[in-house]
Parts: structure tokens; sequence; C-alpha cells
């Protein structure tokens, strides 16, 4: 028979045990509930993460200064070259030499480059009207190095007009006469047929994308595309071709910059840079 010790000692050892199992059964009823929300909160960060991940577009949208208000004071050029019908058929045979050697109303003879070779470089756009225009290969490429160059600078150079045919020119200077009256004075604004530097395709039209409404007028020369041309430009081999007071006597063109950065494009135009 068990004494009353030896029952209260089993008792005592019996409730010890029971109470070692409670014990355990809440610590991992607490460890699974810690777990719980462990997992519970991963997953939620998990969640939202995605969420946000998905929200944004893959792509980044590039930024662009938003350009500024044109000032009204703006007086756009009298006598603006800016095309605005696409050239005539590129397959149409021209002469690619002047008959005369010399200049007329002071400029130079140029021959038409060759319109097989001429490279795509950009569109010009106003409104609904777009248009492409183009270069002879190494003037192109001299051209894209340097639009991307003042890319990095945050300035936007836009092309407005490249190669232009003879019959094109042609078109474009008639306008002008009748505007103006006479050839004389049409040709302090716009190149007789035959004498454009256009013709070459080493000659292009430059403006400031952030500035469309100064395309082709003096107001160009104020615009941060200028002022970076003025001290970029030689590093890409473009020179301005009709500075203020130039020795031809052709009106100040701050948007017309000629290619003079390989050795074809330099003897096509050295008359016209070593005319005294
Ligand atoms: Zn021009």
């Amino acid at each position: 028979m068990p004494t009353l010790n030896q029952f209260n000692k089993k008792l005592k050892n019996m409730r010890f045990w029971v109470k070692l199992r409670s014990n355990l059964l809440f610590l991992v009823a607490l460890a699974l509930i810690v777990l719980g929300l462990i997992l519970n909160g991963y997953a939620g960060i998990k969640f939202f993460s995605s969420k946000t991940k998905t929200s944004v577009p893959e792509k980044t949208e590039p930024v662009i200064a938003k350009p500024s208000p044109t000032p009204d004071r703006q007086q756009p050029l009298q006598e603006p070259t800016l095309l605005t019908e696409s050239p005539a058929s590129s397959l149409a045979s021209l002469p690619t030499e002047n008959p005369e050697n010399e200049p007329k109303f002071g400029h130079f003879p140029y021959p038409e480059g060759d319109r097989q070779q001429m490279q795509i470089i950009a569109s010009y756009a106003q409104q609904q009207y777009q248009r492409f225009e183009s270069l002879m290969p190494e003037a192109a490429l001299a051209l894209m190095k340097m639009i991307y160059a003042a890319r990095d600078d945050r300035v936007w150079i836009v092309p407005v007009s490249g190669f232009r045919p003879l019959e094109y020119q042609e078109k474009l200077f008639h306008r002008q006469i009748k505007r103006l009256g006479s050839p004389e004075a049409a040709a302090k604004l716009s190149a007789p047929p035959g004498y454009s530097e256009h013709h070459t395709g080493y000659a292009i039209d430059l403006t400031d994308g952030n500035f469309p409404k100064q395309d082709i007028t003096y107001k160009f020369a104020e615009t941060d595309a200028f002022q970076w041309l003025i001290i970029h430009a030689g590093e890409f081999g473009f020179e301005l071709s009709f500075p203020e007071n130039n020795t031809q006597g052709i009106n100040y063109e701050p948007w017309h910059w000629r290619f003079i950065g390989s050795s074809k494009a330099e003897q096509i135009f050295s008359p016209a840079r070593f005319s005294p």
C-alpha cells in the first residue's frame, strides 16, 4: 500500500508533467501564431511590391523640357525659306553641273549630290505636314553625333531642311521673286537653283526643338540650340555658312550650317569659304 507521502509525491509528479505539457502546447501554439504572422507579412509585402512594380511603365518616358511660351514680340523672318511642300520626285534626272562657274548674286554654283547616296536624317513636321530630310552619309553621321552630343547637354537640335533637288530650289526661288519683285532681292534670302548649298547634301538648316515657332527666324539665334552650335558645331565638322556681314553679301542665316568635315565636302565649299 502506498503511503500518503508516496501518493502526494506521485500526484505532484503528475501535476508537473501536465503543467509541462500544457506549457509546451502553449509554446507550440505561440510559435505557430508568430510563424503565421511572419508568413502573412512577407506575403503582403511581396503582393504590394509586385503591384507597385506593374504600375510603372517598362520604359521610362524621355523627359523633355517643356517649351517656354514664345514671346509675342518674336518677329518671324520676313522671308522664310521654310519648305511647305515635299521635294519633287527624286527620280527626275537633272544636270549635276552648272555651265557657268561664276557666283550668281553672291551664291556659288553647286552640283547636285548623288540622290542614291542620301541618308534620311530626320523628319520635319508642321501640323499635318510631314517630310523626310536627308544628307550625304558622312554629313548625316556627323550630324547624328552632334545632335546626340547636344542631347547630353540637354539641348534639342532639330533638322529642318537638308538636301534639296535643283527643281525644288527653282520653285522656291521663283516664289521669292514673286514676293520680293526681283531676282536680286530674292537672292538675299534664297539661292537661285543650282546655287544652293542644299543641293550638295552637305548643308542643313537646324532649329531648337523647344522653340518650334522660331524655326528659320532670326529669333533662333537666341535659343539654346544656336548657342550650343556656336560653341560645338566645329567639333563635328559644321560651320555657319552665312554669318553676319559675310563676304558673299548673303543675309545672316543662323539656322544654316554646312559640313566641311570630309575632304569632299571641304572641296565643294572651298570657293565660298575662301572667297575674298
Ligand atoms: Zn539653308
